[in-house]
C-alpha cells in the first residue's frame, strides 16, 4: 500500500491510496463516517424556555452543534464502568442561561470540561426578545455516526484514479482539447501534432467522457481499480489524522474480536 498526500488543511485532506481495492476503500470510508466516535449533546434538560422555539426544536439544534472531542478521556456510555448510567468518564454537562433581547449563540454554552466545547461558537441557537429567557443543561456523550448523523466526524468520499488512453493511429483534433470541462488543468495537451495525457493533472479528470465522444472513441477513459483518490472533510470535532487513526483502530479491534471468536 502506498499513500500520496495531495492536500492537507485543518479540516480537509486529499490523498491517493495505491495498491488497494474497492472493498478496502469503501471499508475505510464507512469506518470513518460510522464508527469513529465524537461528542454530541444527547439529552437537554430545560429549566426555562419561553422563546419562540419549542423545547424539541432547541434540543435538536443543540444536538447538531459539533463539539471538540477528547477520545482519550471519555468512554462510550455502553463501554463505561457506570454501564451507561452516566458519570464523569462518559458524559459532560454544558449549561446555558440567557435572558432578554439577544441572539443566543453556541458560545453561551458553558462546559464543565474545557476540552469539550462548541467547535463553531458563532452558531446561532435562538433569538430572544423582551423578557424571554432560556435556561438549560445539555448532556454531551460520545456516540457513533451509525446511530445518529450528529456523531459523525465528517464526510469521506473516494473515486478511482482515471486512466486515459489515446489510440496512436488517431489524427488528433484540437477541438477535443476544448471539450474538457476541466480545461484549466490541461489534462490533455498538444505535443507536436499529437494529443498526450498530462499525468500530473490526471487526478482532476472527472471521467465525464467528453473527450471520448469528441474523438469517436479514439480516446478511452477508464478507472484504475488499484488507485483511489480520497477526500476527507472533518466537521471539526477531530483532526483528519485522528479520524483516520481511530477508524483503523476500530478495524483492528473488530479483527481481533473475530480472531478470538474463531
Ligand atoms: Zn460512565
Amino acid at each position: 500500500m502506498e499513500l500520496e498526500i495531495i492536500k492537507q488543511e485543518n479540516d480537509k485532506a486529499q490523498f491517493i491510496l495505491k495498491n488497494i481495492d474497492n472493498t478496502y476503500a469503501n471499508t475505510l470510508r464507512r469506518l470513518i463516517i460510522d464508527e469513529v466516535p465524537t461528542m454530541a449533546i444527547d439529552v437537554v434538560e430545560f429549566e426555562a424556555n419561553n422563546s419562540a422555539l419549542y423545547d424539541e426544536i432547541i434540543a435538536l439544534r443543540m444536538g447538531l452543534l459539533p463539539l471538540t472531542t477528547d477520545l482519550k478521556s471519555y468512554n462510550l456510555p455502553d463501554e463505561c464502568k457506570c454501564k451507561g448510567e452516566g458519570c464523569a468518564r462518559c458524559q459532560v454537562d454544558l449549561k446555558l442561561s440567557a435572558k432578554g433581547d439577544q441572539t443566543v449563540y453556541a458560545s453561551a454554552l458553558k462546559s464543565k470540561d474545557p476540552a469539550i466545547k462548541p467547535v463553531y461558537p458563532k452558531t446561532p441557537i435562538v433569538k430572544l426578545i423582551g423578557e424571554q429567557d432560556l435556561v438549560l443543561t445539555g448532556i454531551a456523550k460520545l456516540g457513533k455516526g451509525k446511530d445518529h448523523a450528529k456523531w459523525s466526524p465528517g464526510h469521506v468520499s473516494y473515486r478511482q484514479m482515471p486512466i486515459i488512453e489515446i489510440d496512436k493511429k488517431w489524427e488528433a483534433q484540437d477541438e477535443c482539447l476544448e471539450v474538457c470541462p476541466k480545461k484549466e488543468f490541461k489534462i490533455l495537451e498538444k505535443k507536436g501534432n499529437k494529443i498526450v495525457v498530462n499525468n500530473d493533472k490526471l487526478m482532476y479528470c472527472t471521467m465525464c467522457d467528453a473527450c471520448k465522444s469528441c474523438s469517436n472513441g479514439a480516446i478511452s477513459v477508464t478507472g484504475d481499480d488499484k488507485k483511489y483518490i480520497f477526500t476527507v472533510e472533518s466537521f471539526g470535532q477531530l483532526s483528519i489524522k485522528d479520524m483516520m487513526v481511530k477508524a483503523l483502530d476500530v478495524l483492528d479491534t473488530q479483527c481481533d474480536e473475530l480472531q478470538a471468536l474463531l
